[in-house]
């Protein structure tokens, strides 16, 4: 079995021009990398508070990240997948609530509950297997998000802590939506410290806080999903393309981020909830350009598992939530219409309009 590899790749151009003209004045940077929610990270903001606002974007990753990591026994998340049901914090009990909004929008592609099917395939631990299929049909017994209750019914809106209840047997994982709920946290950090130009990249999801230093929007490159270059389509080029973007999270999912191969097929980290394995939607990566990046981050995710055509319904569904940049396994690209006038790219694509 060849190990699985995670191809992290910094999707992001950022054209800062070192070259300002004679009147402008120039921002203090400040840009900080850490390693956090199992990715490479890079916060970088402009401006008078930049240091202070960085700062206190790393202590809330940190802090986001000491709540919601499934692998950390001393996290409030394996708590509960300990409990089934207990009093959480406000942050957990929103981001469980945000991603029952993913579940409801994509008729349940997006589900947290699927975490035990994520281990069982090995993407956990890097222990990587395909599980008999007895296993997967029992684990699938246990999944669905529509039976997890948020908040007992009078709950005070304004306590610290929120009851959460979930069956038996039932896990949560929130890797497919808490780097993009972080990186909300980030943007509201930036625009409280007063920062009106600054980036994250939170291991490939990029949030843009208002435009670049010089006034122009934040170009964000779409890394190519094909990395063995097999795909004639996609000309071998590194990025599929670029979005243009101020006050936007553009957030990326593809079978290329964290896979395994075994006999010549490749199994990767994206489970469809109704077979419990790796999606098969003819989808090789998802673009999701939102100005909510914890939507975004779950949509990138659902998207992919739910293919072009499901995928372009969604999207006719709740336009005015986001655009997606859609790529096949034969090279071919779909942008949706909003995004029209922002990307740019050499290779050909096609725009859907409704
Ligand atoms: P990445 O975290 O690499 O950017 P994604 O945002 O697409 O990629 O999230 C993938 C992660 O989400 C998986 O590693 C797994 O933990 C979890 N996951 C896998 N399938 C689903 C699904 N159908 N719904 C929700 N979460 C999922
Ligand atoms: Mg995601």
């Amino acid at each position: 079995m060849i190990k699985g590899i995670k191809i992290w790749a910094v999707l992001l151009i950022v054209c800062v021009s070192t070259m300002f003209s004679a009147c402008t004045v120039r921002s203090p940077e400040v840009s900080k990398d850490i390693f956090a929610m199992d990715t490479f990270m890079n916060i970088r903001a402009y401006g008078e508070n930049a240091d202070e606002a960085v700062e206190l974007c790393v202590h809330e990753i940190e802090r986001l990240e000491d709540l919601f990591d499934a692998q950390d026994p001393k996290s409030e998340i394996s708590a509960l997948n300990r409990e089934k049901t207990m009093e959480v914090s406000i942050d957990t009990a929103d981001i469980i609530s945000r991603a029952r909004e993913v579940s409801t929008i994509t008729e349940g592609a997006f589900d947290i509950t699927v975490y035990p099917i994520v281990k069982e395939w090995g993407f956990t631990s890097g222990e990587y297997k395909i599980p008999d299929r007895d296993a997967i049909e029992a684990l699938l017994e246990n999944t669905g998000q529509d039976r997890i209750v948020v908040g007992s019914a009078g709950e005070i809106p304004d306590e610290k802590e929120v009851l959460v209840q979930m069956p038996e047997n039932y896990e949560i994982g929130l890797g497919g939506i808490a780097k993009g709920y972080a990186s909300d946290r980030l943007m509201e950090i930036f625009r409280q410290e007063g920062i009106g130009s600054g980036i994250v990249s939170l291991g490939g999801n990029v949030a843009a806080c208002g435009t670049k230093p010089d006034g122009k929007p934040w170009r964000v490159a779409i890394e190519n999903p094909d990395t063995d270059k097999k795909i004639k389509a996609l000309k071998n080029t590194e990025y599929i393309g670029v979005v243009e973007v101020s006050d936007k999270s553009v957030i990326t999912s593809g079978g290329y981020e964290r896979f395994f191969e075994e006999d010549g097929v490749r199994y990767h980290h994206i489970i469809d909830p109704k077979t419990g394995s790796p999606a098969d939607s003819g989808l090789i990566s998802v673009s999701i350009i939102s100005e909510d990046g914890c939507l975004a981050d779950g949509l990138s995710t659902a998207l992919f598992v739910m293919g072009r055509e499901k995928a372009l319904q969604c999207w006719s569904e709740h336009k005015s939530m986001f655009d997606c940049i859609l790529v096949e396994s034969d090279g071919s690209v779909t942008i949706t219409e909003g995004i029209m006038s922002c990307f740019s790219s050499e290779i050909p694509y096609e725009v859907y309009r409704q």
